[in-house]
């Protein structure tokens, strides 16, 4: 049986079991009537009557206050590399603690992680309390020195996401943001500050396949790409091939170029094959042929890092000097080997420019 989030937070919070994780929001406002908030993390703004949640499903006005109840609560814990965020220019084969809690802020009809983002389907059993001390404690103890904030939106546990950044920070520790990034532009601001790494999940560049597909919109989502790139702090942008919607070579050019004209040509551009799931199971896997040519179409135009994603062998895994054409990382699935050919620097061995890629220290 599903029991809705909101229902399940309440049951706990009567039976007074969770009611010490539940956190006051960061961006709101309380309106002057009848107890209703304003929630300002994502640019829905939902106007929150007492006792209701957002589009969200996890964020709760209760007595005219807005908390998070997704503070501490974690759906899911595991230990994976980082090529699995579509991370290919810091630390290849880093290992990373990946966490993720349920909710999002967006409803898009393939997600490849329904089962968490939408609250109403998780299972209430998967979640288990974590506090920012045991997770920074896990990551030490484990040797893992990356944080990433992932699986379904992490915005939605926000408060939990800067609160534990800023301690792992404390600790010498980084923390990848991995969104779609429909939010705020101070919810935007304050995440720039307490991450150091940015993936970004552009999922078009087109308002209306925004609206049908996602349930958001697009504006604020190349705002908050554009200032993360400003921040001069690590970006990589993945794209996910949708058959029949997004496998058009017009669409391929769209996000190209924005990537060079908006940001720049050497933020990395991955194009990743999407799996049948959620609302479109009847639409088939992309096939990498798509990905090939929408990478191909990428070097054409300029763009000096292109990768393919959800693959497990293609010469699209692999680093490649932007200058030279000599190879740098190898890559078989998620799976990284670094050559002799790139330096410690960043730098290719052979031509000597600068590939903008971090080694493990
Ligand atoms: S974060 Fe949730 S509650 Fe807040 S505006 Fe967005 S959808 Fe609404």
């Amino acid at each position: 049986m599903s029991i809705k989030w909101s229902e399940h937070a309440c049951k706990y919070n009567l039976q007074n079991e969770w009611n010490d994780t539940l956190k006051e929001a960061y961006l709101y406002d309380r309106l002057s009537t009848e107890h209703k908030v304003r929630c300002r993390l994502c640019p829905r703004n939902c106007v929150i009557q007492q006792g209701e949640v957002g589009f969200c499903k996890v964020r709760k006005n209760i007595n005219g206050t807005l908390y998070a109840q997704t503070y501490e609560k974690a759906a899911h814990v595991a230990i994976e590399k980082i090529e699995t965020e579509a991370i290919f220019h810091y630390e290849p084969g880093a290992d990373i603690l990946s966490l993720g809690t349920i909710g999002c802020n967006l409803n898009c009809s393939y997600c490849q992680n329904w089962s968490l983002s939408q609250a109403e389907y998780a299972n209430p059993n998967i979640i288990s309390q974590r506090t920012s001390e045991q997770i920074v404690n896990m990551a030490l103890k484990n040797n893992i020195k990356i944080l990433s904030w992932t699986y379904s939106e992490p915005a939605v546990w926000f408060e939990f996401v800067i609160d534990t950044a800023r301690l792992a920070r404390k600790h010498g520790l980084v923390s990848l943001f991995k969104s779609a990034y429909f939010l705020s532009e101070e919810a935007t601001d304050m995440i720039i500050d307490a991450a150091d790494l940015f993936a970004v999940s552009l999922k078009a560049m087109d308002n209306k396949y925004y609206q049908t597909h996602t349930q958001g919109w697009i504006a604020p989502v190349l705002n908050c790409t554009k200032k993360i790139h400003r921040s001069g702090k690590p970006l990589e942008i993945e794209n996910l091939i949708v058959t029949g919607l997004t496998d058009k070579d017009s669409e391929y050019i769209k996000i190209i170029d924005f990537v060079k004209k908006e940001l720049d040509e050497s933020v990395p551009l991955h194009f990743s094959s999407f799996h049948p799931d959620y609302k479109y199971v009847h639409l088939p896997q992309a096939d990498s042929s798509h990905l090939e040519r929408a990478r191909a179409m990428a070097l054409e135009r300029g763009l000096q890092y292109v990768y393919v994603g959800n693959v497990f062998e293609n010469v699209g895994l692999h680093s490649y000097c932007s200058q030279c054409g000599t190879m740098l990382v190898e890559r078989f699935g998620l799976n990284s080997r670094v050559l002799e050919t790139l330096d410690r620097s960043g730098r290719c061995v052979k031509c000597g420019k600068n590939n903008n890629i971090k080694l493990k220290p």
